[in-house]
Parts: structure tokens; sequence; C-alpha cells
């Protein structure tokens, strides 16, 4: 009888736990008796690293043939809830009908989404880069706002969270406006952080480099205080300081998809579900969690993985894997990846490579600026080759580490 592994998401956790599970099936001779389909709203991979950029093309690549080419099904769809007592997802299809699907093994690697906390006016008001639709909603602002009339409010942009999406955001964004409303024309851009510091979770190694960066393009970085308020003028900060603006840019913090809180067992703060060495959740019998919905150690030091795409990519090749390891008879291999790496785009300033939970500076500058090209250009992008290629890289011990 055939059995099924249903994965939720098509993005890197998803998509390199269908190409792992594939391998594990090929390598075990069982191709004929397990189905493996992947369930997400497209079969596209979105390059959410890469939104805070100004050019926002090829950030959806295909990966539906990339499925087909290793034996993949993908159900165009939203997972909507998770049986866990009875094995069953039941799914929103495109045409409204709702549908069931029963697993063997379920693994979800549905993502996440920007944390938005009550803020007046947040909801109706702020930009933000987290998903490619949202993004694209953003660039078209931008490029809609000289045709509005000139005032401080038109050339102010404000980008609240000055973390790790939030300076990669602000860095970019004066070379953005100057494409868009040419050299002449002054703007204001802002960057306010409610911790103390900017980059309060990089620690101090990076951020000599991050004030240099933000200086050079002449950004002002407000700390201390957050946001209290936003209309489409304007936004107060906690301080009562009021600065007029028409694009307030939200980038603070992201929550595991909320499908991860069907799933019994412990949740951490943001959401993610507690797994086992081996990527089950470890109170669902049969379900695997993956990618920003999994909470798992990289190594025995303490650490975990980061809501981050260089942790999606492995966690996704283990958890699919194991899901398939379990019924095709293979050993299970447990997820470890304690080499940690971050790649900080500081836009024409150049950007940071370091390595460690501590953030050793190794690069700077164009150094650093050529690694983050090779990441966000062919790092991270599935690949688009044949069976054996791919099989060779969806691997559960692969790792790119530069
Ligand atoms: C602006 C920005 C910059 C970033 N920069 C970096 C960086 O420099 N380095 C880094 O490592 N990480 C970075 N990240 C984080 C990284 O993008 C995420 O950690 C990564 O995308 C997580 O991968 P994932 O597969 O778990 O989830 P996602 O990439 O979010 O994919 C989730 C998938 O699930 C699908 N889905 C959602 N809900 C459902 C549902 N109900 N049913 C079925 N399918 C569903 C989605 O359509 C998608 O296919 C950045 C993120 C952002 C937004």
């Amino acid at each position: 009888m055939t059995k099924h592994i249903i994965i939720a998401g098509s993005g890197f956790a998803g998509t390199w736990s269908a190409l792992s599970a594939a391998r594990a099936v090929a390598l075990a001779g069982k191709a004929e008796s397990i189905e493996i389909t992947v369930i997400s709203p497209e079969p596209s991979l979105h390059i959410r690293p890469r939104l805070y950029e100004a050019v926002i093309e090829n950030m959806d690549p295909d990966v539906g043939k990339l499925f087909a080419a290793v034996g993949v099904k993908h159900v165009a769809g939203t997972v909507e809830n998770i049986h866990s007592d009875w094995h069953q997802v039941e799914v929103q299809l495109p045409n409204g009908e709702r549908k069931k699907f029963a697993y063997d093994k379920f693994i979800l690697a549905a993502g996440s989404r920007l944390f938005q906390p009550p803020v007046p006016g947040l909801r109706e008001h702020v930009f933000n880069v987290d998903q490619l639709a949202t993004a694209k909603v953003l660039d078209q602002h931008l490029k809609a706002l000289p045709g509005r009339p000139p005032s401080p409010a038109r050339n102010t942009v404000v980008v609240a969270g000055g973390g790790f999406t939030g300076i990669e955001t602000v860095a970019e964004m004066p070379q953005r406006l100057r494409e868009i409303f040419g050299a002449e024309v002054e703007f204001r851009v802002v960057v306010v952080e409610q911790a103390p510091e900017i980059g309060p979770d990089l620690g101090p190694g990076p951020r000599p480099f991050i004030e240099e960066a933000l200086a050079q393009e002449g950004i002002e970085i407000i700390t201390g205080t957050g946001v209290a308020a936003i209309t489409g003028d304007s936004v107060t900060l906690g301080t009562g300081e009021v600065i007029a603006t028409h694009t307030v840019v939200w980038t603070a913090g992201a929550r595991a998809n909320k499908l991860a809180a069907q799933i019994p067992g412990d949740h951490d703060r943001f959401g993610r579900v507690d797994a086992d060495p081996y990527l089950h959740a470890k109170k669902a019998k049969d379900i695997f969690v993956t990618g920003d919905v999994a909470l798992a150690a990289t190594d025995n030091l303490g650490n975990n993985a980061a809501m981050s795409c260089q942790h999606a990519l492995s966690l996704g090749r283990v958890a699919g894997h194991n899901a398939a390891a379990e019924l095709v008879g293979l050993k299970l291999h447990p997820y470890s990846q304690p080499k940690y790496v971050t790649c900080l785009d500081l836009g024409p300033w150049g950007a940071i490579f370091s390595e460690g939970w501590d953030r050793q500076v190794k690069f700077t500058r164009d150094e650093g600026k050529a690694i983050k090209r090779e990441i966000n250009t062919k790092w991270i992008y599935p690949p688009m080759a044949d069976r054996d290629a791919v099989f060779a890289v969806a691997n559960p011990d692969y790792v790119i580490v530069p």
C-alpha cells in the first residue's frame, strides 16, 4: 500500500525536505510505494532574505519542474488544520474546495510571519519586506512618491526596528530613493530601535561597522524608544517625538506560522514547536517540524537554530530525510549545525561577514559584499539540475558554509 509524506510549505525548509525525502526514498529503492506531496499556495520558493533589496526580480524561482524531476507532487493550496490524532491535514484549495489529505508522515515547513504588535495605526499604515507580495507593495509605493506634492512627509522614510532586517532595509533606502527621485532631492531616512543600541542581537563586534555604514549614507539612528503610533502622514515615537512621513517600514521580529500552535507540545516565545534531535515534534507522533517553525538545538552548547534561511536549508534536508527514512527503513540522521555565520548587507558601504554566535567579524566592505552577493544570488537558490545532481546536494549532511 502506498505511504504518504505530506509537506506543508515550499520555502527553503519545505523544498529541501521534499528533495531530501525523495533522495532517501530513491536510495532505498522504494519510489513505487512512497508518495511525497508538497502543499503550498504555489510551486515556487520565495527568496525572503532578498526582499529588502531595491530590485524585486527573480525572487520566486519555480520549483515545480524540480519537484517533478525527483518524483515529488505539488498541490496548490493552504493547509488550514492539522489533525494529529487521526493523521490528516485539511487544505483549502484555490477553487474554494476544502480537501482532507491523510499522511503517514507530516512535515510542517510553513515558515514565519512578521510580528505586528497592537501599535495604533500599524496594520493600516505600515509597509514591510516580510513577504514577496508586501515587498512589492512597498516598491510600488516608493516609486509613486515622486507623483505626490513635495513635503517633508513625502521625503522621509522611517524604518521601525534596528535588527538584522531593519538594518539591511534602511542601509539600502537612500540609494533606492536616489534612483527613484534623482540625486538632487533631499531625503530624511531614519531607523528607530527600541533597545539602547542599534543591532541589539548582533553584539558589539559588528556595531561600529553598522554605525559607520549608516552614517556614510546620512541615515539617522534613533535608539532607546519605540514606535507608539502611526498615521498615513506621521509616526509618533515613545518619547512623544513626531516624524512627518508617508512611509513607515515595519521590521520588528517574526513569529512562527500559526499552524505551529496546532501541534501538541511545548512552543517557545516565537511560537516554534519543540523538536527532538531528529526534528520530530516531541509530542506529536509522525509529525516533523522544520525551518522557522522548529525549535531545534544546533549543537551541544545550548544554541538553537535561528529563524534563518541558513538553518532552514539544513533543517529541511534533515526533516525530509528522517520522515522518509522512518518509512523505508533507513538510519535516521540527527540535526546538527555547529557552524553559524552571518552576512549583513550595509548598502553602498559593503557588507559584514561574521562567524560564530558571538559574531566575530571576518570580512567587511567589498569583501563582505562579494560574499553576500554569492549567498543572495547562488547559494540560497534551489538547484535547477537533473535528478542525480539534486540528490547529491539533498544529502542531510550537506552544508554550504564559506
Ligand atoms: C527581509 C528578510 C531578510 C532576511 N535575511 C536573512 C538572511 O540574511 N539570512 C538568513 O539566513 N535568513 C534571512 N531571513 C530569514 C529567512 O528568510 C527565513 O528564516 C526563511 O525564509 C525560513 O524558511 P522556511 O522555509 O522555514 O519559511 P518560508 O521561507 O517562510 O517558507 C514558508 C512556505 O510555507 C508556505 N506556507 C505558509 N503558510 C502555509 C500554509 N498554511 N499551508 C501551506 N503552505 C504554507 C509559504 O507559501 C512558503 O512556501 C530574512 C527574512 C526576511 C523577511
